[in-house]
């Protein structure tokens, strides 16, 4: 089995979710990575006057060479590791998927896929659960 990399502070994050209901479980982050240009700046957001860094702002800066993501370019490119107890088959699992979100059964999800059984998992935007078919 694989073994991701785990996060050590929530600096290093851009996107951390904890899931549970009675027979699944879902821990996912995404980590912060390098610019683009350089190479040599941790992507972040914008930092203002008094330093702390505003997490509303919709883009990403490098704190080395100033080039600038707006937020969403930039997080497409990003991976979201993902641990798991799968539903369907119950075994645990990790994996990595594309940190986009698509749309599951009318939510917008992150998708991953069971690396045992196949299964499709999504991890819906918070607060809101895929409709019954
Ligand atoms: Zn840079
Ligand atoms: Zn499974």
């Amino acid at each position: 089995m694989m073994s991701l990399k785990q996060p050590e502070s929530m600096d290093e994050l851009v996107y951390f979710t904890r899931r549970k209901t009675d027979k699944s479980k879902i821990i996912a982050w995404v980590f912060r990575e390098n610019c683009p240009v350089c190479g040599k700046g941790l992507m972040q957001k914008p930092t203002g006057p008094d330093g702390k860094v505003k997490v509303r702002a919709k883009e990403y800066i490098c704190p080395e060479c100033k080039h600038r993501v707006p937020d969403k370019e930039y997080e497409e490119t990003l991976t979201i590791n993902i641990e798991y107890t799968c539903e369907n088959c119950g075994k645990d699992g990790e994996t990595q998927a594309p940190y986009k979100r698509k749309s599951f059964q009318g939510v917008p999800s992150y998708v991953f896929e069971c690396v045992h059984c196949g299964t499709k998992i999504p991890i819906t935007k918070k607060l809101k659960e895929p409709k019954k078919k």
